[in-house]
């Protein structure tokens, strides 16, 4: 099975989000059971056991200097959708020397003095990394466009600048995963009540979240469009239903590391002569030789 024929907008296609049932569970297979969550939990563990594996010939092969490659997961969701709670459970199973985990938060002056992508240029993950973009350049054609923060102009025109930018980077090395995190307005509402009822999780909360979901219908519109506009053959979007998040998690899980096997990471040869180290290795252990001599 790919997961990723399953979930990814049909490039050329238009997605219609409404037809897409967020509690939904796509591409799950049957062996899962009658308890799918039991089965994802653990399913998760040896797919990240994988993507650590992945990961680390990545970075092994930047060390060497024979790679130039890296990997970009995007994440993307309405308020709530789980951005966070995805970057820890799939991130998290991989090693931290080698992430490159990126929030973006409203643009400072100095950034919105420069270009959109210029703040997302300077986060991209280096030769040998994964990357993980908590938001993205996609928050300029979402929030820009629904508080009209730009001209209609100016945001229809970044459809395009997106696709350059992205093909670029997909030219240069980048395997980009974009991922769409897909909930509920119900659920979003519950997950606002439970930040609400929880006051460990008050940091979390903001009171503009609730307005914001007063325009749950423009940021769907502002969505379909972006992934419709900004779904490619070098850089595809996946809708990942995320009402369920063992079901997300698995998802998220199983995309990347079906990226992941399509670069066929091996891990670097060394350039030496490991009968001729080993021999030195074995000279060099005489204490005679470093014995501290006194006068
Ligand atoms: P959070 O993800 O909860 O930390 O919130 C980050 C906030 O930054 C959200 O309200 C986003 O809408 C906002 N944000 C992120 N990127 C942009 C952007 N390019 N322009 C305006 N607001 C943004
Ligand atoms: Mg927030």
């Amino acid at each position: 099975m790919n997961l990723r024929d399953i979930l990814r907008v049909a490039p050329g296609g238009r997605v219609d989000l409404g037809a897409i049932d967020p509690a939904g569970t796509p591409g799950l297979p049957k062996k899962a059971g009658k308890e799918p969550k039991v089965w994802t939990r653990r399913e998760l563990e040896s797919i990240g056991t994988d993507l650590a594996s992945h990961q680390e010939r990545l970075y092994a092969g930047a060390k060497a200097g024979h790679s130039r490659r890296r990997l970009l997961l995007v994440l993307q969701a309405m308020d709530c959708g789980g951005k966070d709670g995805t970057t820890k459970k799939v991130a998290g199973t991989m090693n931290p020397q080698g992430l490159h985990i990126v929030s973006f938060g409203k643009p400072s002056p100095e950034e919105l003095a420069h270009d959109f992508l210029w703040r997302v240029r300077a986060a991209l993950p280096i030769a040998g990394y994964v990357g993980v973009f908590n938001r993205s350049h996609y928050e300029d054609v979402l929030v820009a466009r629904v508080h009209e923060l730009v001209a209609p102009a100016v945001w229809r025109e970044r459809y395009e600048k997106i696709n350059q930018f992205e093909r670029d980077l997909t030219r240069n090395g980048t395997t980009i995963v974009k991922v769409m995190l897909h909930i509920s307005f119900e659920e979003q509402r519950a997950r606002i009540e439970q930040r609400l009822d929880d006051p460990t999780k008050h940091w979390k909360y903001n009171p503009a979240d609730v307005d914001e979901r007063g325009y749950w219908t423009e940021y769907q519109e502002a969505y379909q469009d972006a992934l419709t506009e900004c779904s490619t053959d070098y850089a595809p979007w996946y809708v990942v239903p995320a009402n369920r998040k063992w079901y997300r998690d698995w998802a998220v899980a199983t995309l990347l590391r079906e990226a992941f096997a399509d670069l066929r990471l091996t891990y670097p040869e060394g350039d030496f002569d490991v009968a001729a180290e080993r021999r030195r290795l074995a000279a060099s252990t005489s204490p005679a030789k470093h014995r501290v001599t006194r006068r």
